[in-house]
């Protein structure tokens, strides 16, 4: 019994392969999740980057959004990346007024938060808990995390110029969430994080 936990990536709506293929690229086993079936046999859940409104929509309608949520409560750990921080986030700011998540992480988030100007930007963002090479990030329409409980621990921030900066990586207990989007790009050290956090709740 010495294999590696297997992780699923909620595959309602999103990028759902380019995290299936950055789990396989750190070695985990990975499948997508799309059933209670496929939920109740995970160990660790990724939530992709797509747009948060319709995953909400497609969890309530496929009558997943309660189990996610049992399941979070169960400490299962998750991992959300972009609209997946919107579905991790206990309070959402712009949201659609119908908008449900699936919540655990004690933050406040705001959709869309960078603006039409810069709707897709990349930046190389410091996160030291991964090592001191930057992190290439790669914002879609991303949201910010506007507040955080004292529970959270904030992994990266964003310099917005004038001394201000904006929080876009955090971790709370089992669960990880950035506004940006590792899955695109060739550096796997989120998602090492988020294998070794499942490895150690498993
Ligand atoms: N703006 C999207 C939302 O609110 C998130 C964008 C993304 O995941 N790239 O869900």
């Amino acid at each position: 019994m010495s294999t590696s936990p297997l992780i699923g990536v909620l595959a309602l709506q999103g990028d759902v392969r380019e995290h299936l293929r950055s789990l396989a690229a750190v070695g985990a086993r990975a499948t997508a999740v799309r059933t209670l079936a496929d939920l109740a046999a995970v160990a660790g859940l990724v939530i992709p980057g797509g747009e948060s409104t319709t995953m909400s929509k497609l969890a309530v309608m496929d009558g997943m959004l309660e189990p996610l949520r049992d399941a979070r409560r169960a400490g299962t750990p998750m991992y959300g990346s972009c609209a997946g921080m919107i579905m991790l986030a206990d309070r959402v700011i712009d949201a659609r007024p119908d908008q449900e998540t699936i919540g655990g992480l004690d933050v406040t988030v705001r959709r869309n938060a960078f603006g039409r100007q810069v709707d897709s930007f990349e930046s190389d963002l410091a996160i030291p808990s991964l090592g001191p090479e930057p992190f290439r990030a790669v914002f879609i329409r991303a949201p910010q995390v506007e507040a955080v409980g004292p529970g959270v621990e904030v992994l990266a921030t964003i310099d917005r110029g004038e001394g201000a900066s904006t929080i876009v990586a955090v971790r709370q207990g089992p669960f990880l969430a950035t506004a940006f989007h590792p899955e695109l790009t060739g550096d796997t050290r989120v998602h090492e994080m988020f294998v070794e956090m499942v490895r150690k709740s498993a």
